[in-house]
C-alpha cells in the first residue's frame, strides 16, 4: 500500500507532535503485515488521545482508522469481534442497536479499541477492572509478521503479559470482547464535604456499582457520582442534557476557564461558583454508555496514577493539602476513580484494588512544577502511572512498582529484538 508523506501528527492535548516519514492507514490485515515488513522503525497510533509521547514516530506511523469494522456479533455467547481500529463510540452505538453493551467504560469514547486497551484505560467502580478485562481474545501481528491469537484462558500467561502492551509487542488486529445485555444506570450525583467523602469512601465504594468523585480545587466540596444498574424507565430530559451537559459543562466551563486564565487568583471563586451547580442533587436514569461518558472536556494537561486502595484515606487529605496550600492555582476538575485488581502485567491495578488520583490543569503555566510536586506524593505512596498520561519517572522506578516489569521487558526483547516498535518513550520506560 502507498504511504502518505508529510502527515503531521498532533495528539488530542496538542502537547505532542511529529511528522513521520511515512503514514499508513491500511484496510486489510495483509496491508498491515506488508507495512510492518517494509520498515525498520514504526509506531502505531489510535485516536491520539494519549498525553504522553507514546505514539511519536520518525520513520513510519500506522493508524487503523480504516480498519474498524465489526466482524461478528454473537448474541448467544454475548461476544463481539471487531477490527482493532474501531472507536469505542462506534462500538457502543452498534452494540446498543443489538441490545448489548460493554459492562464498563471510561469518561469518553473517542479512543480506538486497541489504543484504549494498550495503555490500560479504565473506568470506575471497585467491582470493575480496567476496560481490557472485557477482552476474550485478540490477534497480535508480531514485528516479524507472524500472527498469534491470544485467548484469556487458553493462553492465560501470555494473554496477561500482552494485553496492556504500549504498542511495543506488535499490532493488535482483531479483538473479541465479552458484552452484556444493554442496561441502564441510575445516576445520583450530589455534593459532600471533601473530608466527609474521604471518611466514607469505603462504604460508598461498596454501596454502588460505580463511584467517582470530582473535586473543584481550592473548595472544600466533593461532587460524588454514584451509578447503579436499574431496570426502571429512562427519564433523563433533553432540556437537562442541553442545559447541563452542553451549555454549562461545555460552553460556560470553557468561558470560565478563559476568565480564570486572566488572573489566577480568580480561580478559587470561579471553582466555588462552579460547585454550586451541583448543590441540587441530580437523579437521572439513562443508557449505560451515556452515563459513563461525559461531555468532551476542554484541552488540559493530565497525569493520573493508581494507588493501593488501602492508602485512599491517607492519600486524599495529603493531595488536597498539596493543591490547596502549595503554589499551584488549578482551574481544572480533579478526578478520583476506583478500579478492581487484575492480573495484567502492565496494568496499573496489577494485583491491587486501586484508587486513581491525578493532577489536571487547563493551563500550561508551571505545569512541570505541578507534575513534579504530584509525582513526589505519588512516589511516596508507591503509585503506578497511567501509560497514556504524563509522568517523568523511568525504568528505575517502574521496574520496582510494576511487579511484572521484568517478564514484560523480556518478552518485548524476544518479540522485537531489533527494536522495530521502539521510540524514545519505550526506550526510556523499558531501558
Ligand atoms: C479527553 C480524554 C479523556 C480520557 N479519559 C480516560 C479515562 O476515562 N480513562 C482512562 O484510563 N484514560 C482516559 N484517557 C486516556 C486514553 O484513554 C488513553 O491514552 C488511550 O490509550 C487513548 O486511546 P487512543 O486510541 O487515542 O490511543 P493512542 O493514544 O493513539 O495510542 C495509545 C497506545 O496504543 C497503541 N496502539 C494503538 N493502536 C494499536 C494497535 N492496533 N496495536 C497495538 N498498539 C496500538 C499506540 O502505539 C500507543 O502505544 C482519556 C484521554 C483523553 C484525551
Amino acid at each position: 500500500m502507498k504511504a502518505k508523506t508529510g502527515h503531521r501528527f498532533t495528539n488530542w492535548a496538542k502537547n505532542q507532535q511529529c511528522t513521520p516519514g511515512s503514514y499508513y492507514q491500511p484496510t486489510t490485515e495483509q496491508e498491515i503485515t506488508d507495512v510492518l515488513a517494509r520498515h525498520s522503525k514504526i509506531r502505531m497510533v489510535g485516536s491520539g488521545h494519549s498525553w504522553s509521547d507514546i505514539c511519536l514516530a520518525d520513520e513510519a506511523m500506522l493508524n487503523l482508522d480504516n480498519y474498524n469494522r465489526i466482524l461478528h456479533i454473537d448474541k448467544e455467547k454475548l461476544q463481539v469481534t471487531a477490527q482493532a481500529g474501531i472507536k469505542l463510540w462506534q462500538l457502543n452505538e452498534e452494540l446498543d442497536k443489538h441490545g448489548l453493551a460493554l459492562s464498563n467504560l471510561g469518561s469518553i469514547a473517542k479512543q480506538s479499541l486497541a489504543g484504549a486497551i494498550s495503555t490500560g484505560t479504565h473506568g470506575t467502580g471497585i467491582g470493575h477492572q480496567i476496560l481490557g478485562a472485557q477482552v476474550e481474545q485478540f490477534t497480535l501481528i508480531k514485528p516479524d509478521g507472524e500472527k498469534q491469537l491470544l485467548h484469556r484462558e487458553k493462553d492465560k500467561e501470555l494473554f496477561n503479559l500482552c494485553l496492556v502492551n504500549l504498542g511495543c509487542l506488535g499490532v493488535v488486529s482483531e479483538m473479541t470482547l465479552n458484552v452484556i445485555p444493554a442496561f441502564q444506570l441510575q445516576d445520583h450525583t450530589f455534593l459532600m464535604k471533601y473530608d466527609d467523602a474521604v471518611n466514607h469512601v469505603e462504604e460508598m465504594l461498596h454501596e454502588h456499582d460505580h463511584l467517582k468523585m470530582w473535586w473543584f480545587p481550592h473548595t472544600d466540596k466533593m461532587v460524588v457520582y454514584t451509578y447503579n444498574r436499574t431496570t426502571e424507565t429512562r427519564n433523563d430530559s433533553r432540556l437537562r442534557q442541553w442545559f447541563f451537559d452542553e451549555l454549562l459543562s461545555v460552553h460556560m466551563y470553557r468561558l470560565l476557564l478563559g476568565v480564570g486564565s486572566l488572573n489566577r487568583d480568580w480561580r478559587k471563586p470561579i471553582n466555588q461558583m462552579l460547585v454550586k451547580n451541583f448543590e441540587r442533587p441530580l437523579q437521572r436514569i439513562e443508557k449505560s454508555y451515556k452515563v459513563f461518558n461525559v461531555p468532551e472536556p476542554p484541552l488540559h494537561r493530565e497525569t493520573e496514577w493508581a494507588f493501593d486502595i488501602k492508602h485512599a484515606r491517607a492519600l486524599l487529605p495529603e493531595y488536597k493539602k498539596l493543591i490547596n496550600h502549595g503554589p499551584h492555582r488549578l482551574n481544572f476538575i480533579q478526578e478520583i476513580r476506583f478500579t478492581k485488581a487484575d492480573n495484567f502485567a502492565l496494568s496499573p491495578c496489577y494485583q491491587r484494588d486501586s484508587v486513581w488520583l491525578g493532577a489536571y490543569n487547563a493551563d500550561n503555566f508551571r505545569w512541570n512544577e505541578l507534575l513534579h510536586d504530584f509525582e513526589q506524593l505519588a512516589i511516596r505512596y508507591n503509585g503506578r502511572p497511567h501509560w497514556g498520561k504524563e509522568f517523568t519517572v523511568g525504568a528505575n522506578y517502574l521496574s520496582v512498582e510494576y511487579l511484572q516489569y521484568g517478564p514484560f521487558a523480556q518478552l518485548r526483547q524476544t518479540l522485537d529484538p531489533t527494536g522495530k516498535l521502539m521510540n524514545a518513550y519505550i526506550q526510556k520506560l523499558l531501558g
